[in-house]
């Protein structure tokens, strides 16, 4: 081991959260030593959010010719994925290449270091024969990695997650996707409307399931309107590869097994924390746990922070840039606001999108809340209904009807991300439900929809 070097802060992990908050530390005038074993700004830029959103808005482009047939005339498309993964590539990625991320956080004079980091003790840092000793400490922002589940078969076979996905040339003739969550529909539905037949297998009842089944019952009539197979409450039981094709069997519940085969397999079946190899007991936390708990600054033990999927408070690039900031407020002797979860916002970016912030129907009666919801179709908004083709979607509204605002909304539709946006403000600053039913919203608007919604809380 080399002579310590001793530094203000050592970051582990630069996710989006961890690369924010490494630069903002240095700007501010710590010094600091950021450490990455693979790509400066994490799972997000090069495997996550913007190159599915480039797939998906490709893929929806498609979609969208398609439906000029019922509402202006004809189009006909010709499909090629090879222009959306060159895109990827070259505008997304940089070829998986984070040149140009590492450059500007050099510029910010953070100290990269590329490697597997591990703690040694509060404070202490080793990567391969360094050690850092950091007088104000370690912030933790490690992240998530695909899980495979234990299926029988599985981890013999060269599946994909969504790093090979993400990755791919060509869309596949066909294409089984364990796990019918947000990463695992946006994918089925945009490799399906450059092509391939799909089919996803989710053990929930249905897809989408931590959304408000509302929500799951639009993207599932998407779903088949696209031509995706779904087998909902079904177990995938094992799986084999041979002659470049997998072959599955399936397993839904109260009928017979069932076999899938296709080119590719993609599991989204859940993520696992980088919590394993980190040291985590050198420094009193449990390294087989799921997550590392912090309290409202972020804080995670002596000298110690944490931010970003690791924290399960939501895995999101949102989430880890909002810890990121807490955290550096902290660090740096700043006030509050320290962290809050009562309205976290989320997208999934299917056709239709389904927006959602805070607490679902059932979670709020779990949690005890005295409920009341107003739920409305989005086609029976004038805008839905102009819309026509692809204005599918809904918006639900909840309650709580003692307090008198909202603690949790959905919005599915074409614009459903963005009209969640008022809804997220409303469940955020708990505006009066009162005060949100006087206000005016331009007409025609899908906006609308959530004045609908308001309207039909029930007594
Ligand atoms: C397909 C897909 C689509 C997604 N789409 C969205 C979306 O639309 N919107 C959204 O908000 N979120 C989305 N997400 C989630 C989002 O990518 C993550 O929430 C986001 O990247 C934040 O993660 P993080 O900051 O915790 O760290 P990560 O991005 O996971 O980065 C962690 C970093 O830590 C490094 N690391 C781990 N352990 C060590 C160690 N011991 N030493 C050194 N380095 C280490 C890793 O190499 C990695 O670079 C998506 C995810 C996926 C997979």
């Amino acid at each position: 081991m080399s002579e310590d070097q001793h530094v203000d802060l050592v970051v582990i992990g630069l996710g989006p959260g961890g690369e924010h908050l490494a630069t903002e530390a240095a700007r501010a005038g710590m010094s600091v030593v950021g450490v990455d074993e693979r790509l400066v700004g994490g799972e997000c830029p090069y495997y996550g959010c913007i190159p599915s959103k480039m797939m998906i808005r490709a893929a929806n482009s498609l979609a969208e010719a398609h439906r000029v047939g019922a509402l202006a005339g004809s189009a006909t498309t010709a499909p090629d994925f090879s222009v959306v993964a060159a895109r990827i590539r070259d505008e997304a990625t940089d070829d998986w290449d984070d040149t140009v991320a590492v450059k500007r956080l050099e510029d910010a004079g953070v100290t990269f270091v590329r490697g597997h980091a591990r703690l040694a003790g509060p404070g202490v840092v080793e990567v391969g024969g360094t050690r850092y000793v950091a007088s104000t400490g370690v912030v933790l922002n490690t992240g998530t990695a695909p899980a495979a589940p234990p299926v029988d078969g599985l981890a013999d076979t060269p599946f994909w997650t969504n790093r090979e996905a993400l990755r791919a040339t060509e869309a596949p003739n066909s294409l089984v996707v364990m796990g019918g969550g947000a990463i695992g529909a946006e994918l089925a539905q945009a490799f399906s409307r450059f092509g391939t037949r799909v089919s996803v297998v989710e053990a929930a009842p249905r897809i989408l399931a931590l959304e408000e089944p509302e929500a799951s019952d639009v993207v599932a009539r998407a779903f088949a309107a696209d031509g995706i197979q779904v087998l909902a409450g079904a177990k995938v039981a094992s799986v084999a590869h041979a002659d470049g094709r997998f072959t599955l069997t399936v397993a839904p519940d109260g009928s017979d097994d069932l076999t899938l085969d296709a080119d590719r397999l993609l599991v989204a079946a859940g993520r696992r924390p980088n919590l394993a190899d980190l040291g985590l007991e050198t420094v009193g936390l449990d390294p087989t746990a799921r997550s590392v708990d912090t309290d409202e600054r972020m804080r995670a033990g002596e000298k110690l922070w944490a931010v970003g999927d690791i924290v399960g408070k939501g895995a999101f690039t949102h989430m880890s840039m909002y810890q990121a900031g807490i955290a550096l407020r902290d660090l740096t002797g700043t006030d509050g606001p320290w962290a809050s979860y009562h309205a976290v916002p989320r997208v999934t970016y299917t056709d239709p999108e389904v927006g959602a912030v805070g607490m679902t129907e059932q979670q709020a009666r779990d949690a005890g809340v005295d409920v009341r919801t107003g739920t409305t179709a989005l086609q029976e908004s004038t805008r839905g209904w102009i819309h026509g083709a692809g204005g599918e979607g809904v918006v639900k509204v909840v309650e709580d009807r003692a307090a008198g605002h909202l603690v949790g909304a959905t919005s599915a539709g074409p614009t459903g991300g963005e009209v969640l946006s008022m809804l997220a403000t409303a469940v955020h600053a708990k505006v009066p439900t009162a005060v949100l039913r006087e206000q005016v919203l331009a007409y025609p608007t899908f906006h609308r929809a959530v004045s609908s919604a308001l309207a039909a809380l029930d007594d």
